[in-house]
């Protein structure tokens, strides 16, 4: 099998993008080299599940193909290949991933998830062939839970047939962003809330788990309302079927964010939004919500109460109880 891309091609359909897209893929910063051999990293943690308590959770990075869409709020598509991914590459990719996670990880992968993420949507076949899902399968059979991302209207009969290939249960992670209703159109997701909902239903008759991706200061929500906003998006997902809401704090480096920044249309989120978004969304009761932590030293202003304040974060994504907030005698907590 090949591993090496059959030839350079530009991003798909750049010579048909439309207008929205290529304002916003103007703006953008370069992208990094990504090698289709190698994953781009794996991460151990600790999640906690609807069901099953707390787990250890692999997160493996995978090179891949770009997204078609532009959401303009993205930036992994830094971490893509300008072309297809090549057949093959994905089942080598997840094999050095696996060994090298293996040596980190727990003696038995039957109690873990793992999450296989590809900077886009694993049931876009120019992103994951589908000649390759066997053998990704077959690679995570020992997993009780597998987690991949999609576009809700990439959710279709490929999911149903992934889900029926692994050894244990699919879950799809789809990007509810906010339901603000004028703000989700104007990001470029190409989505709407039905589309979502029609997704969670799908994946719901086929027996599959779902998690939610809601933002905290989406672009064009004003930031007075960033954290009802999060907290309506959360009670949404939970009332589809979310078993898991992970609230992501927005981060800017994009380009498209700094013009909308700069017409006053995005503002960075603040350490303090995402704290109470994360209580009020725990509130809920719907379901499992955490506050994504992967940028947290990108939020975190203050020296005084950074780690404090991670920390707490961090046990409240496992205890699902939230906790006093920090006081800090330097910033006053903002
Ligand atoms: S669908 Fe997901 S990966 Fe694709 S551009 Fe939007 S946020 Fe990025
Ligand atoms: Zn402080």
């Amino acid at each position: 099998v090949s591993l090496v891309p059959a030839r350079e091609e530009q991003p798909r359909g750049s010579g048909r993008l439309a207008p929205a897209d290529r304002r916003i893929r103007a703006a953008r910063p370069p992208k990094e080299a990504v090698d289709p051999r190698r994953p781009l990293g794996v991460l151990w943690e600790e999640e906690r599940t609807p069901d099953r308590g707390v787990v250890p959770a692999l997160t493996v990075f995978l090179a891949g193909a770009e997204c078609p869409f532009t959401c303009v709020f993205c930036d992994l598509w830094r971490r893509t290949l300008d072309g297809p991914t090549p057949p093959g590459s994905l089942p080598a990719q997840l094999e050095r991933a696996l060994a090298e996670a293996g040596e980190a990880g727990p003696a038995r992968l039957s109690g873990a998830l793992v999450k296989l993420y590809n900077a886009g949507n694993f049931f876009d076949p120019r992103a994951v062939p589908a000649a390759d899902e066997g053998a990704l399968a077959a690679l995570v059979a020992s997993f009780f839970r597998v987690v991949v991302e999609s576009h809700p209207r990439l959710v279709g009969e490929r999911a149903l047939r992934f889900a029926a290939a692994l050894g244990g249960r699919l879950e799809v992670a789809m990007g509810l962003e906010t339901v603000h209703p004028r703000a989700l159109p104007r990001l470029n997701k190409r989505m709407t809330v039905a589309d979502f909902d029609r997704a969670a239903e799908r994946l719901a008759a086929g027996g599959v788990g779902l998690r939610a991706f809601v933002l905290v200061g989406a672009p064009f929500v004003p930031p007075a309302e960033a954290v009802e906003w999060a907290v309506r998006s959360a009670a949404h997902a939970f009332a589809r079927g979310a078993g898991t809401v992970a609230l992501i704090p927005v981060r800017g480096g994009n380009g498209a964010l700094e013009e909308l920044a700069a017409r006053g249309e995005w503002e960075p989120p603040t350490l303090a939004l995402l704290e109470e978004a994360l209580d009020r969304c725990v509130a809920l009761g719907g379901g499992v919500a955490v506050a994504d932590l992967w940028d947290l030293p990108r939020l975190a202003r203050c020296p005084a109460c950074a780690e404090p304040r991670r920390r707490r974060l961090a046990r409240i994504n496992l205890s699902g109880r939230t906790e006093p907030r920090i006081a800090c005698g330097e910033c006053g907590g903002g």
